[in-house]
């Protein structure tokens, strides 16, 4: 059993983590930049190192800078949070070389799904259905041309190493192919240092639904149903509920256990999600994360399970708390993602926050780093809050997350709040009606925000 656990990362998703361990009995130490030196994660964990300059590099994706804080304080385990080095299949060899426990999957898994093409193999090998497209990677633009007459018009150029919505271009004609498939691959470059490239079909209005699964580690998994993640600005997601509108329980139990089954078969180890496109009644898959992801809480909030929990259980041999019969669906619940961003254009915004309040009372879990008088420093993600509502019903939580927004206070910056108060006006929102491409439509039809 840990004493002590180490964080690798700052903002919101530290401070989950810290509530986690204090929940447990364990010791958190915080890790944080000359920047974050103010930090909430720092006031809220039981230690703190500094570990570097403000530049994400420098710090938080500093491997020795964080191997040596691990010695310092003594800590036996390192939790990774999303983003940063929570998907580096080199850092989690590293940790173990240390004799450290890295809070996640394996380096073979991380390495196995981060790269997409041998994901979407596994995957395919293990009866997970997915975009029709290239077996692999594909070479040059003949090779591309050729594909691309076969699997048919559109389709979308993506990057093998990509992630965070980058490295992926569309193609909607023959014409489009060579301009897409150049500048997918220089992005790719430029990006991830590594320009291969594959090739997908297309999908023109499919909803984006993403499995929660939880692997022991020792062939048993579980799943924890889906999440709609359609709302979605530039491949981001903004707007996250569980369960999905359009998926019913059967459907659910399918696709949730065909993905159990998948994960146990790898013996899997710790929280993951596999993602896919879902149209005219068909699932895709596109990529597995391998991690914790942002919009977790919804999870949460429906099967009334701690995820972070789950996460240290696991990786200290212990069995899940849970198993598939124990999971039972409860309610609805919607995440929004509060960005320090400028509407209408979403330019970054950070600055001094004059007055801060949390929205609260029955169904409502605001988590967020934010506090009075702090200064959000410019360095990093402008994620700065997640707020999480629950309802017996959609109709219940779509009402409590307008009443909810309406009682955040953020003073001295913008933020996207205002941006799902516009969207709750929507009548395709109240009924749950979009895709992937909603979002993007809506703006650029330049409503009020
Ligand atoms: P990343 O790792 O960069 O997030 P993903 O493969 O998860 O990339 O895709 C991100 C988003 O891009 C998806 O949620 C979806 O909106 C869009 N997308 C990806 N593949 C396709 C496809 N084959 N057809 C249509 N949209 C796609």
């Amino acid at each position: 059993m840990f004493d002590k656990i180490l964080i690798a990362n700052r903002g919101e998703i530290a401070l989950r983590v810290i509530r986690a361990c204090r929940e447990m009995g364990i010791h958190s130490v915080a890790v944080h930049s000359t920047a974050d030196a103010d930090a909430m994660h720092v006031r809220m964990a039981d230690e703190s190192v500094c570990i570097g300059p403000p530049p994400g590099t420098d710090s938080y994706l500093s491997i020795p800078s964080i191997i040596s804080a691990c010695e310092i304080t003594g800590a036996q385990a390192i939790h990774p949070g999303y983003g940063f080095l929570s998907e580096n299949a080199r850092f989690v060899q590293i940790v173990e070389d240390h004799g450290l426990t890295f809070i996640g999957p394996s380096a073979e898994h991380i390495r196995m799904m981060g790269d997409k093409i041998t994901a979407k193999e596994t995957m395919k090998a293990l009866g997970v259905p997915c975009v029709p497209g290239s077996e692999g990677g594909v070479p040059d633009l003949e090779t591309a041309r050729k594909l691309a007459q076969d699997i048919g018009y559109p389709v979308i150029i993506k990057a093998t190493a990509g992630g965070g919505g980058r490295g992926m271009k569309l193609a909607k004609t023959p014409e489009d192919l060579e301009r897409a498939f150049q500048t997918a691959r220089s992005e790719a470059k430029a990006a991830f240092g590594n320009d291969e490239v594959y090739i997908e079909k297309y999908l023109t209005k499919p909803r984006h639904i993403e499995i929660q699964v939880f692997g022991d580690g020792q062939g048993r998994a579980v799943h924890l149903g889906e999440r709609d993640c359609s709302l979605q600005r530039r491949h981001q997601k903004v707007l996250e509920e569980a369960p999905g509108p359009v998926i019913d329980a059967e459907t659910r139990a399918r696709i949730g256990k065909t993905c159990a089954d998948a994960v146990a078969r790898i013996n899997y180890s710790g929280a993951g999600t596999i993602e896919f496109l879902y149209e005219d009644g068909e699932f895709y898959f596109i990529e597995m994360n391998t991690r914790l992801q942002v919009e977790h809480p919804v999870t949460e909030a429906i099967f009334g399970v701690d995820l972070v929990r789950e996460q240290i259980r696991v990786a200290e041999g212990r069995p899940l708390s849970f198993d598939q019969d124990d999971l039972q669906l409860n309610g609805h619940a919607i995440e929004v993602r509060i960005n320090a961003e400028r509407l209408p254009t979403f330019s970054p915004c950070p600055g001094k926050i004059t007055a801060y309040h949390a929205p609260g009372g029955l169904g409502v879990r605001m988590d967020s780093a934010l506090y009075d008088g702090y200064s959000i420093p410019p360095y990093y993600d402008s994620l700065i809050g997640k707020l999480i509502v629950h309802g017996r019903d959609r109709g219940e939580a779509l009402a409590r997350l307008d009443r909810a927004l309406g009682e955040l206070i953020v003073d001295g910056i913008d933020t996207t709040a205002p941006l799902f108060r516009a969207l709750l006006l929507e009548p395709d929102i109240q009924r749950g009606d979009y895709n992937i491409h909603w979002l993007e439509r809506w703006l650029e039809a330049g409503p009020e925000l």
